[in-house]
This record gives structure tokens, C-alpha cells and sequence, in this order.
């Protein structure tokens, strides 16, 4: 009797033990697999999101609502027009590698609508600030040269588009980034909603502040050279006189340069506003001419690093520099 169970025993035993062993390999594997797929969904929500956002100023109100919990990308270098530009490869592959992205919307970066169609990326939210004419995003604001002059006044009235200069867009677009933020990283959305009450807090403080120092241009008449402070304007209680060019690639036309040159020579209190990297050679025309006062704006932040207090700083440089019309 026991030889059978000791002849037979021994195979069996390494029957099962072999068999044993696979399982116990078949287990370790499957446990491996469990941990790895447990980890990476909880990795999901605890790594920290990449945010890509088009231009440097959006880059400002991100980081003051994310502060470290957060990588963030520009797309645009800081001197480039945003109306118009051509992506490099390397700037592409940034959107790769987004969690998400944050832009004003097609009338803006009109170059933009196309580059997100082409784009391959995956785990790549678009967030579309304001809604444009999605069919033909050129057809509203970027009128050809030919008859420039007369879209000049056409469109003079027209929507101005770059919100994040006015205080009360750039607390609505810090809204919505910390909205979607949060949708991202639940783990990160009480700190993103107390940096949001932060911020909010912040720009009404220094909107108050602003709205005292820019009283005294409030007497004056600006001409910008491009339609970009329209919205600011208004806010503040300034009044735009005219505007070289709707787009800074836009050139205007014979007659309204002599409308421009007439209304600078015969206003005393005229200030003509252009920008730090889109050098305007026919505001600097209108200044030689007139001899009015005259200053540069820095819309695109440029001057400023992207830093929790960023968006504060820009917004008061951009007040100190319009208050060089005065001196
Ligand atoms: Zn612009």
C-alpha cells in the first residue's frame, strides 16, 4: 500500500506543486496587473494636471488658480501676434501632451480652430472662453487690406476680444478653468476653489485701485493701434477717439491716416496707445506728426513672469503705462 503512494506520491506531489507553482505565478501576475490598473486610476487624479493655455496672460490666471499644483504650458511666445500665427512642430506637440487647454476662442487666435482639428491628441480637453463664427473665423474681424479703411469703421463697434484686460472677464475665465480643473482633479479642487476666492478677491481689489488711478485719463481722447482696449475702456470710464487698425497685421488706409492726423493735431488732451511687441510705424507717424502724447502697452504680459501674483502685476503695469500719457 505504501508503495504505490510513495511510487505515485512523488510525481503527484510535483504535479501539484508544478501546477501550484503556475497558479501561485498565474496570481502574482493577475495581483500585478490589479495593483498597476488600482494605482494608475488613482494616479489619475493625483498627478498634477499639465495645463496648456495659448497665450502668457491666460498662463497668469491659471497659475493663480492652480499655484504648484499644476504644470503650465504656453503655446505662444510673448512677442508673437495672436491674431495670426504659425505653430511650430515643437509648439504642436505641446497640445500632446496636455491634460488640458485653455484659449480665448476662434475671433482671437483664429489660427487655432484648424491646428485642434489636425491634432492627434488624446486626454485633450478644449475649452472655448467665447464662441466665434466657427465656420469662417476670419470673416468677423480680419478683414483684407484692400478695404481696410472702411472695415475700420465698420467694425469699430464690434466686440472687443481680448477679455483677460478686464477685471471682470478675467474672474469669469478663472471660473471656468477652476471648473474644469477641479472636473480633472477632485483630490485638487478645494485648494483651486479657495485660490479662486483668492484671486477673485485680489482683482476687485485692484480694480478699485485702478479705476482711482486711471480717473485723470478719463479727460483725455486715446487712439490705439489695434482694437484692443475697447472692453477696458469702457470699464473705466475712458473714451477710445479712433483706432489705427482693427488687427495689428491690418494697415490702414490713406484717408482714415488723415482722419487720424486731423483729430491728433486738433485735440489737446490725445493720447495715442501702441504695443510693446507689435511696433506700430503709423502710430509712430501720428506722434512725429502731431507731437501728441503718446505710450506703449504690454497686452501680452510679456514683462511679467507667470507666478501666482502674475495677473496682479500685469494688470497694474498695464495702468502705469497708460498713465505715461499723462506725463
Ligand atoms: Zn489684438
Amino acid at each position: 500500500m505504501q508503495r504505490p503512494t510513495f511510487n505515485t506520491s512523488p510525481k503527484r506531489v510535483t504535479f501539484i506543486s508544478r501546477h501550484l507553482n503556475y497558479l501561485q505565478r498565474l496570481l502574482a501576475v493577475l495581483l500585478l496587473y490589479a495593483n498597476a490598473l488600482i494605482s494608475s486610476a488613482s494616479q489619475a487624479n493625483q498627478a498634477e494636471p499639465t495645463i496648456t493655455v495659448s497665450i502668457k496672460p491666460l498662463a497668469l490666471i491659471a497659475k493663480a488658480i492652480t499655484g504648484d499644483d499644476a504644470n503650465i504650458q504656453v503655446l505662444l511666445p510673448d512677442t508673437a501676434n495672436p491674431h495670426h500665427y504659425q505653430l511650430k512642430p515643437s509648439q504642436i506637440s505641446l497640445l500632446n501632451d496636455t491634460d488640458l487647454f485653455f484659449w480665448i476662442g476662434p475671433p482671437m487666435e483664429s489660427f487655432l480652430p484648424k491646428v485642434l482639428k489636425a491634432t492627434s491628441a488624446k486626454h485633450f480637453a478644449v475649452l472655448t472662453l467665447i464662441n466665434g463664427d466657427d465656420n469662417d473665423p476670419d470673416s468677423e474681424l480680419h478683414t483684407t487690406e484692400s478695404n481696410s479703411h472702411i472695415s475700420d469703421h465698420e467694425h469699430l463697434h464690434k466686440e472687443d476680444i481680448h477679455l483677460w484686460l478686464q477685471p471682470e472677464f478675467a474672474i469669469e475665465i478663472a471660473h471656468i478653468m477652476t471648473t474644469k480643473l477641479s472636473q480633472w482633479s477632485p483630490a485638487r479642487a478645494e485648494t483651486y476653489d479657495s485660490n479662486l476666492r483668492r484671486f477673485t478677491a485680489e482683482v476687485i481689489a485692484q480694480d478699485q485701485i485702478n479705476m482711482h488711478a486711471l480717473e485723470p485719463l478719463t479727460q483725455y481722447k486715446l487712439i490705439t493701434a489695434h482694437n484692443l482696449l475697447d472692453g477696458f475702456a469702457k470699464h473705466y470710464g475712458l473714451q477710445i477717439q479712433d483706432i489705427i487698425s482693427m488687427t495689428p497685421e491690418q494697415k490702414p488706409g490713406v484717408k482714415h491716416l488723415h482722419e487720424l492726423e486731423q483729430s491728433a493735431l486738433t485735440s489737446d488732451r490725445l493720447c495715442i496707445i501702441s504695443e510693446r511687441n507689435q511696433p506700430s510705424r503709423y502710430a509712430d507717424i501720428l506722434v512725429q506728426n502731431s507731437g501728441s502724447k503718446s505710450t506703449r502697452i504690454d497686452p501680452l504680459a510679456s514683462q511679467v513672469s507667470v507666478s501666482t501674483g502674475g495677473y496682479i502685476q500685469f494688470s497694474k503695469m498695464l495702468v502705469d503705462d497708460l498713465l505715461h500719457c499723462l506725463r
